[in-house]
């Protein structure tokens, strides 16, 4: 079963990846406490908890990316079909910081080989471009642009504009709009990951701990087919700020609490708008958080997909983070 049969079949598609152990958790002699024993199910084996999954994979709606390149067994070809077809389509990854989010979304930016080639964010661009050529789609004459942009403490920064600060308005029609947000003209796909590369260096620059500011933060990657000047489709591939907020809400900082108030407020808003999609509820709870403000867009419609990416860590230390993204892949599916 592949990723494109799921998400042609259904609006919402969810999908697990669990990184292999790092050297960090060798070294502490952390054990590998996951395992997934069919693409239905994910066993937590210590404190001995079996997530069942067959609820939303029921109308098999899951696929595990365990242990392989996300290249190898992730498309994202039918959401890029989506946005050719008018249609809104997103893909996000959720999970705690460490379990392969930015890995899985954006590439790879650990060591000095920086790629980014082979993420979802990537493998989008280069589906995009290669069903452009398509006779059907050559004939809309449809031009491609990308932004890239960072929601932190409910504040957008433009990524491809030196992190300025934008604004977000709604209008009387609902339609909601980053003010002065850089769309940039793509050509190609090389066009793509230059700007990947600029945005996530501008995202991580000026930190002093490695995960500190990107893991409270969303990054939100956008192509827009435009047709005439006029949106066509759009397609929103999103890095998620991590999960993990137990220690936050106990901080003696005001300034960490407030984060932590404001990234679960937008991880539960966006739960309930996936879930308000996939019910086809006409009304969709996005003005709870910024997050779900600006991606109004794809939570609406007869035309909206949307795949999520459940990244998780293989190590006992991080079990309870392990459960509680579990627990909100299913809650996501569960109609
Ligand atoms: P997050 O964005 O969720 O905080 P990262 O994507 O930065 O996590 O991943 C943390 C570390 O684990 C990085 O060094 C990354 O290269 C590595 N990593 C993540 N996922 C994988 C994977 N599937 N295979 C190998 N290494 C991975
Ligand atoms: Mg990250």
């Amino acid at each position: 079963l592949t990723t494109a049969d799921l998400i042609e079949e259904h609006r919402i598609c969810v999908c697990v990846r669990k990184r292999p152990l790092n050297k960090k958790e060798l070294t502490m002699k952390d054990l590998d406490v996951i395992t997934i024993p069919s693409k239905d199910v994910v066993m937590v084996h210590e404190p001995k908890q079996k997530v069942d999954l067959t609820r939303f994979l029921e109308n098999q709606t899951s696929v595990q990316l365990d242990g392989c390149h996300v290249s190898n067994v992730f498309t994202a070809r039918p959401l890029v079909e989506t946005i050719f077809e008018r249609g809104m389509a997103t893909c996000f990854a959720y999970g705690q910081t460490g379990s392969g989010k930015t890995h899985t979304m954006g590439g790879d930016f650990s060591g000095k080989n920086q790629d980014c080639a082979k993420g979802v964010y990537a493998l989008a661009a280069r589906d995009v471009f290669v069903m452009l050529k398509k006779p059907n789609h050559k004939k809309l004459d449809l031009q491609v642009y990308a932004t890239f942009f960072e929601i932190y403490s409910g504040k957008v920064f433009d990524l491809l504009n030196h992190k300025t600060k934008l604004r977000v308005l709604e209008d009387g029609k609902q339609q909601v709009q980053v003010v002065g947000l850089q769309e940039k003209d793509v050509k190609c796909t090389e066009d793509v990951l230059k700007l990947i590369e600029i945005g996530n260096s501008c995202r991580t620059s000026g930190q002093t701990s490695a995960n500190a500011h990107s893991s409270r933060s969303h990054a939100v990657f956008q192509i827009i087919l435009r047709r005439k000047g006029k949106m066509h489709g759009k397609f929103s591939l999103i890095d998620l700020a991590g999960n993990e907020r137990g220690a936050d809400t106990s901080s003696a900082d005001r300034q960490t609490r407030l984060e932590g108030a404001e990234i679960n407020k937008s991880l539960l808003a966006l739960k309930e708008c996936i879930r308000a999609l996939g019910l086809n509820k006409p009304h969709t709870p996005f003005r709870a958080s910024k997050l779900t403000q600006v991606l109004r867009d794809s939570f609406i419609g007869e035309n909206s997909r949307t795949c999520m990416i459940a990244t998780i860590s293989p190590g006992m230390t991080s079990c309870e983070n392990t459960l509680n993204t579990l627990r909100y892949a299913n809650r996501v599916k569960e109609l």
